[in-house]
């Protein structure tokens, strides 16, 4: 509390408005503080009012400020709400902002050049993530690198949601990206376990060959050759 604010005597001109008693949001008018210089100048005076703010503090303001909505508080305000901002959108910036941005106009935006397989195909993020980025980031981290990008994984396929997102190379994302689970050769298409089992290649390779942009004939009729068990020397006679 400032004691050092005093209240004056009102003006006796009937057009003036007198305050006292009003709340401007935060403000409550509790007296008059007298004409004041105002405006570029300062030839012009203006209505200055004590106003209590609900946090405690005492200040003055122009009649101006509190019938304009200027000044709704002693300052508090302001500072609460930058720091209301700073809470949900310091992350503006950020690459991981960019980046569930992207990937909620993907799943929701229907301009989106890529919702069509996204959103289109029925893919969904949480709404813990849509309300709010930081949640995002204390559920998938920081992008460790410029070389990182968002990854649906294990489930490529999956919705963007806790455990099933994470920042990966692109080289992990190709890995992992079995978007094709069945080849097909001479005209039968089937599962890559049964064409393991057709012909005897193991799945692991398999896969390896496809991931390495083999064709599917290549993949099943390049034969495979397991590479042969060491020599086991001799044991010395007893
Ligand atoms: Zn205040």
């Amino acid at each position: 509390m400032s004691d050092d604010i005093v209240s004056v005597p009102l003006p006796t001109s009937k057009r003036f408005v007198n305050l006292t008693g009003k709340t401007f949001e935060r403000l409550e008018v509790v007296g008059f503080a007298g004409m004041k210089p105002v405006g570029h100048t300062g030839r012009q005076n203006g209505a200055f009012w004590i106003c209590k703010c609900r946090c405690g503090s005492v200040v003055e303001i122009y009649s101006h400020a509190l019938l304009n909505e200027i000044n709704r508080s002693c300052g508090c305000l302001q500072k609460e709400s930058s720091a209301e901002l700073k809470k949900t959108h310091g992350e503006s910036y950020s690459v991981e902002y960019d980046a569930l941005h992207n990937i909620i106009q993907r799943c929701t935006n229907k301009n989106h050049p890529q919702y069509d397989g996204y959103g289109g195909r029925g893919i969904t993020v949480c709404d813990r993530w849509v309300n709010s980025v930081l949640d995002f980031i204390a559920d998938v981290g920081r992008r460790p690198s410029p070389l990182h990008s968002i990854d649906r994984f294990p489930d490529n396929n999956g919705n963007y949601e806790p455990g099933n997102v994470r920042w990966a190379t692109g080289k992990q994302q190709t890995r992992n990206r079995r978007v094709t689970t069945t080849m097909t050769h001479l005209g039968k298409t089937q599962s890559f376990g049964d064409w393991s089992d057709e012909t005897g290649i193991p799945i692991s390779i398999l896969y390896g060959r496809k991931e390495n942009q083999w064709s599917d004939e290549k993949c099943l009729t390049t034969p495979y050759l397991p590479r042969k068990k060491p020599m086991v020397d001799h044991l010395p006679a007893t």
